[in-house]
């Protein structure tokens, strides 16, 4: 399955320049034994380059695979540091634009976390909209319902004050489309969009191949976002990159006509097409120097273990399944535990395991969670060598 126009604004001028091959399709879905967890059928990963807008995406991508209605597992809510964090993002938004008493939908809402949290917070309504929602997964929250189904024209009668959309469209191959729809449900009301999205631009920067996987068929930088954003209809109000410079947020309104302001976040395409040179360039030396870390592990002896499931971890692992280093992946999230990983065919760890399993080595998938993971650890008597991604 080729692309041969770009998703956020149809030219053609496109071009490849980094490919995963075998990737597993699926890294988040729930498996419950190893041979199954092996089967998940591999494709490729090929990041392609719209010269025309600065839009990067997996040109490649199947759109054909059921992705989120057979078990998906990506709750974040689980870390104390994520939802100090997530707290402090979503008051901040609510004293922004007096999001209070007010109707909010969330698009892609997973389990519901966020929209219970905008809700209490701000003593809000809302309704939140996902195929992949769990009922009964957190508390009842007056007055926030939830519609689990895939987000569409339909449900467009929905008026909100706020529209939120986190870690989704990374998901969506039709952005543009996407966008319209979104666009076409404003009517009377003229809400606030407050997006957030994986921020390409760390990727490329620091060679995060472990945050590049199937399912993220989108990889959107500031610059890429604003403009489909622009063209879609709407204004930006604000960006900004946080936790680490990993996450993009965007807030927006409906504009008149097409909207000329530019952020001071946003690059240009010719920079970003210079960050891909240098991914290209540097790539192939971190996975080199990755590779003679864990071989060398192997070679001592040493116990090696992953804290973070999930698609990082897929990401990463993918790169080093034939070295056969890392035995068990720990993750504290218990609908996760007991689970097979896609691809991988190991299976999910708590915390609880690793006090009699005693790792030599503890690789984070992701370094913002080092200190309460060396914590952790230590509560239980554990003193690993720690590596943070
Ligand atoms: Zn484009």
């Amino acid at each position: 399955m080729k692309h041969t126009a770009c998703p956020n604004c149809g030219k053609k001028d496109l071009e490849e320049f980094f490919t995963i091959p075998n990737a597993p399709t699926q890294s988040l879905v729930t498996i419950k034994n190893r041979e199954e967890a092996l089967a998940i059928p591999r494709k490729d990963i090929v990041l392609t380059f719209c010269n025309s807008c600065g839009f990067i995406f997996n040109g490649e991508f199947d759109t054909s695979i059921d992705y989120y209605t057979q078990g998906y597992e990506d709750q974040q809510g689980f870390s104390p540091t994520f939802v100090k964090f997530i707290t402090e993002v979503t008051n901040r938004v609510i004293d922004r634009y007096d999001i209070r008493n007010k109707q909010v939908i969330e698009i892609g809402c997973g389990k519901g976390d966020f929209i219970r949290l905008l809700s209490k917070l701000g003593n809000n309504r809302g309704v939140g909209i996902d195929p992949a929602y769990v009922p009964g997964r957190g508390e009842e929250v007056e007055g926030v319902r939830f519609i689990k189904e895939f987000y569409s024209d339909k449900h467009g009668d929905l008026q909100a004050d706020l529209i939120t959309c986190r870690h989704t469209m990374e998901h969506i191959h039709d952005t543009k489309g996407f966008m319209e729809t979104v666009k076409s449900s404003i009517k009377e009301a003229d809400p606030v969009l407050f997006f957030e999205v994986p921020s390409i631009v760390r990727i490329l920067d620091i060679q995060a191949f472990w945050d590049i996987f199937y399912e993220h068929c989108t990889y959107f930088s500031p610059g890429s976002l604003a403009r489909l954003f622009r063209q879609t209809g709407f204004e930006v109000l604000d960006m900004y990159l946080e936790y680490d410079k990993q996450y993009l947020f965007i807030e927006a309104k409906a504009a008149d006509g097409i909207s000329e302001k530019v952020h001071p976040l946003e690059e240009s395409i010719e920079e970003l097409k210079a960050k891909t040179k240098h991914f290209v360039e540097q790539i192939n030396i971190q996975l080199g120097e990755w590779r003679e870390r864990l071989s060398g592990f192997k070679a001592e002896g040493k116990k090696v273990v992953v804290w973070g499931g999930g698609s990082k971890s897929v990401g990463f692992l993918t790169q080093f399944a034939d070295l056969d280093v890392i035995e068990h992946v720990c993750d504290i999230n218990p609908h996760m535990q007991g689970n097979f990983i896609p691809g991988i065919g190991k299976q999910y760890v708590g915390p609880d395991f690793l006090e009699e399993y005693k790792p030599d080595v503890v690789i984070v998938m992701n370094s913002v969670y080092m200190n309460e993971i060396q914590k952790d650890l230590a509560g239980r008597g554990l003193h690993p060598q720690m590596l943070g991604l």
